[in-house]
């Protein structure tokens, strides 16, 4: 029972989570209400996921990374624009010799690949379909009930089940935040100039509009992966418009960057909020991901702090594998490690995201000079370029020519 662990939730968080365990010699079960038929469909998320350098670390040591080579594509340069200002931040991963920020994924891909790596470790047991209906827990053990009426006794389980997390609700845990009232809408399109592994943010009235370079198709066809965020909960009539008219909106905004553009397969809409648990941690149960915070995806940065989260976890329990991984002492420690990070990151990103939304005009020119003063200041750039490189929270011990996670022990000293 002592390594027994189960998560609730089979998302990306939870499938990583999975690898990372079972691969150090965990006994686990991954529980996700979803069955593999439907999460495995086209079209059940079409998002992009820009993974930092320092996920990247993660997912190799998931064992997933290099089942992703010709799937992805990097990011070297970023540019951000605000209206139709003329200043344009520029950065360029050149500037700090690395030889990308981050690179840009298939959510889809990314999941098959962790489902697959899963399901090929004899210590993870991998259920799907199965909802968790709740969780008990005594002194040694927590019983997680299953919506068939079976039990799963273990002796830690972790909750990576999303944004209405069951399992914070049983821990009787809070969360504090805000509904941003914005709907992200995503999909790819396709472009007759090549990206050149370039991003765009351009901060507009309505809302951000991101082009994040991914892929060509094998014909040599160009795509992105268009993030555009409106105001208001309800997207539907960008969703459910005839595609013509979405792509004139699309072009009218991309201003010919790509020349011509047009949307390539299904259009998503994701609401947007911030919510942030007041703790993590309980005997025998911990929090991690989404089911610990969600925040706006303005700076992508959403599933990179759950992925710190995980590396965080899964080091601290193979360092206490063979003792009790449930006991309350050994879960404060990742509590601490990780609650500065998450914090911050949910600080910086609500505060992007209420600065860029605001039409004020003092405060959009603070903002305007804001972005020309990072542009000629070389420390703030090369702070926002370790922050987008998933380092930042490393910072006091991260060799960013080295390009390597630091150690547990490093990142404490
Ligand atoms: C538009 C958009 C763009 C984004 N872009 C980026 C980006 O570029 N970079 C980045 O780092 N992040 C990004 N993010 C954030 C990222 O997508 C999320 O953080 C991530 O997908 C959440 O993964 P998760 O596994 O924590 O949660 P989820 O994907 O919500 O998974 C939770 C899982 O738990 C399961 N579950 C729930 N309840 C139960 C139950 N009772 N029993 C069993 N199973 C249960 C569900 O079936 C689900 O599979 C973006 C988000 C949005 C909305």
């Amino acid at each position: 029972m002592a390594n027994t662990i189960g998560i609730i939730g089979g998302g990306l968080a939870g499938l990583t989570l999975a690898a990372l365990l079972g691969e150090a010699g965990f006994d686990v079960t991954c529980i996700d209400a979803e069955a593999l038929s439907t999460s495995a469909s086209a079209g059940y998320d079409v998002r992009t996921t820009a993974i930092s350098y320092g996920s990247r670390q993660v997912m190799e040591d998931a064992g997933v990374w290099q089942s992703l080579a010709g799937n992805r594509e990097a990011i070297k340069t970023i540019d951000i624009l605000d209206g139709d200002s003329k200043h344009v931040l520029n950065f360029d991963s050149k500037e700090i010799d690395a030889e990308a920020f981050g690179w840009i994924v298939d959510n889809a891909d990314l999941r098959r690949a962790l489902v697959a790596r899963v399901q090929s470790l004899k210590t993870v047991r991998h259920l799907t379909g199965v909802k968790v209906r709740d969780v008990t827990f005594t002194d040694t053990h927590a019983r997680i009930i299953l919506d068939s009426g079976k039990n799963i006794d273990v002796g830690l389980v972790i909750g990576a089940d999303g944004r209405k997390s069951i399992l914070r609700d049983v821990m009787r845990i809070g969360t504090w935040g805000r509904d941003y009232k914005q709907t992200a809408i995503v999909c790819l399109v396709v472009h007759e100039k090549p990206h050149h592994g370039m991003a765009v943010e351009h901060f507009m009235a309505e809302g951000p509009f991101a082009l994040l370079p991914f892929t060509d198709l094998p014909d040599g066809t160009h795509r992105s992966a268009l993030v555009w965020t409106v105001h208001g909960g309800d997207a539907r009539p960008w969703i459910d418009c005839d595609e013509d008219i979405f792509n004139a909106a699309l072009n009218e905004r991309s201003a010919g960057r790509y020349g011509t553009m047009r949307v390539a397969g299904k259009r998503g809409a994701f609401p947007l909020s911030l919510a942030k648990s007041y703790a993590y941690t309980a005997p025998r149960a911990v929090l991690v991901a989404e089911a610990a915070h969600g925040i706006h995806p303005t700076a992508g940065q959403g599933l990179n702090m759950s992925l710190r989260d995980i590396a965080a976890l899964a080091d601290i329990l193979r360092e206490h594998k063979g003792s009790d991984i449930g006991d309350r002492a050994v879960l404060k420690q990742f509590q601490s490690e990780r609650r500065m990070d998450n914090l911050s990151m949910a600080f910086a990103t609500d505060g992007l995201t209420m600065l860029f939304s605001n039409d004020f005009i003092p405060v959009s020119l603070l903002r305007k000079a804001g972005l020309h003063m990072v542009s000629r200041l070389s420390f703030a750039k090369r702070f926002f370029m370790e922050q987008a490189m998933g380092l930042g929270a490393f910072k006091k011990a991260a060799d960013i020519s080295g390009k390597r996670r630091p150690s547990r022990a490093a990142r404490q000293r």
